[in-house]
Formats: C-alpha cells, structure tokens, sequence
C-alpha cells in the first residue's frame, strides 16, 4: 500500500503493555460476550451485553492518538483512509459517518462486551463502538494462515470497520431483533450474511482507497488470499479436519472472497445487501 499522504486517524487507544488492572473483574464480566469476531463469532452472543455494562468498571488511562511505531502508524493510517472513504459515502447519503476507536492490546482486553483474548482475533463491539486488535494477530495471518502482506492487515482493519457500518446502518440492531425467534442454525445463517456483508465493506474501503492511489500492484491479491486464508471451510478442515456448513458462521472461502472482490469491483455498499440476496 501506498500511504505517505494519508493521515493518521487519531482515533486509536493503545492499551498495548498496559494490560487488564486494577479492581478485577464484575460479577458478569466473567461471561464473554463478544460479538462480530473476525473468527469464531458466536451468533448466540451477540449483544447480550446490558447486564454485564453495569459491572464493568473503567480500565487504567490508554493513551489516546496515532502510535509512534511503525505499525500503530499503519494501523492508525488504514483507520484514517477508512474515515475518509465512509465519511464521503455517509456524506453522499445526507449523513454524517461516526468514526469508530481502534483499541490496540496485547494479550487480554476488557470492551462494554466483555473481556477478549487475543486468540480470539480482531472484534468489534457495537456497545462501545470501538475495534479492538492485538498486532500479534498479523503475526498469525502472515505465518499460520499464510497470508502475508499489508493490504491483507488492512482488509481486516476495514472489516471490522465494516462491522462499525453495520452498527450506524442498524443492521446490528436488526439482528437483535431477530435473535429472540431464532434457532442456532438460523442465527449462523444471519451470522454468515453480516460477516460476508462485513467483507464487502471492506472491498468497498479498498475499491476507494484504489481511487485515493493508495494501492499498489499485489495488494488485491493479498486482500484475496486472505479472505481465502480465514473462510470457515478452510479453518475447520485445518482444525478439525471436517467440514460443517451448518456451522460456519463467517462463510466459505469462496464467499469470503467472492463478496470481498464485489464491494473491490464496485465501491459502492449499495452492491453489499447479502441480506436480500438468494444465493450468497
Ligand atoms: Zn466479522
């Protein structure tokens, strides 16, 4: 990627180094509820969060702004480019987009939805609308899922961004909703529609951050491949050497990547209803 000319968000917390402290956790707290994970996200979770809010208490001042090392820098570049896209596309609806905060971590983090691990992988919290990374999940794209390269990183970055979109469009809220009547099969399914949708947000990110000259030649197929690299089949035939389609609840490869390259193709969220759609 080609990034010299964009400006670092601000938005960024790095909580890095200084961990889970002071006063332990709430009563509820214990219970994860996690939502919208880039890997294993549990539908059945999703925003359960108000009774354990109440328990939370505040976690140790982060310091707020752009990193100085190389990559907070990225990190908090991608976030930049991503405010600039959504802010003009909110714009050309006659809305204003709210930027998300991106959280920095490593190890152990406490969100409105509960604590994470990092082996948990990137997430995002509608409750406090903020994304929360550890970098060494880079480490794992690039080496356990063999997906190397900055515009892979910066496709998770804008997918969870995307989840944030989901969050300000209502999609979330929706979801909710529909939560209370559903089986866990139907609730993998909706899972499966709002991380494909997830996934075309961040091609959308990418078809514009194309327009701002910030791509170069290979970042596609980085983007790509690491959609290849995460798809629900490729993981559980990894992890357990099965696949089940009744429990993917990201989507196959093919999905990940075939949604993905729509919203790269077309750059307009218009083209990411995976909701209305018949076949995903
Ligand atoms: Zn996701």
């Amino acid at each position: 990627m080609r990034l010299d000319d964009q400006q670092a968000s601000d938005n960024v917390e790095d909580r890095r180094g200084i961990g889970v402290v002071g006063g332990g956790l709430g009563v509820g707290a214990v219970v994860i509820a996690l939502v919208a994970y880039f890997l294993g996200f549990d539908p059945s979770t999703v925003l359960n969060v108000a009774e354990q809010v109440s328990t939370q208490r505040e976690t140790p001042e982060a310091p707020k702004g752009a990193p100085a090392d190389e990559t907070g820098q990225f990190v908090a570049k991608i976030l930049g480019s991503t405010e600039v896209v959504w802010g003009k596309i909110f714009q050309e609806s006659n809305s204003q987009y709210r930027p998300p905060t991106l959280v920095l971590y490593d190890g152990e983090v406490r969100s409105t939805c509960g604590t994470a691990q990092s082996a948990m992988g990137p997430f995002y919290c509608p409750g406090d609308e903020k994304l929360y990374i550890d970098l060494a999940f880079f480490r794992e794209l690039r080496t356990r899922f063999r997906a190397p390269g900055d515009f892979a990183q910066a496709y998770v970055i804008a997918h969870e961004v995307g989840h944030h979109v989901q969050k300000l469009t209502g999609t979330f809220q929706e979801m909710e909703t529909a939560r209370g009547r559903s089986s866990q099969a139907e609730m993998n399914r909706t899972s499966v529609r709002m991380e494909l949708q997830a996934d075309c947000y961040a091609g959308v990110w990418g078809h514009r951050a194309g327009t701002m000259n910030q791509l170069e030649s290979g970042d596609i197929a980085e983007g790509l491949n690491a959609a290849t690299a995460i798809g629900d089949d490729r993981l559980q035939k990894q992890t357990q050497g099965r696949v089940v389609p009744e429990s993917f609840t990201h989507g196959s490869s093919e999905q990940r990547v075939r949604w993905f390259k729509r919203g790269l193709d077309s750059g307009s969220p218009t083209d990411c209803d995976t909701f209305s759609t018949r076949s995903l």
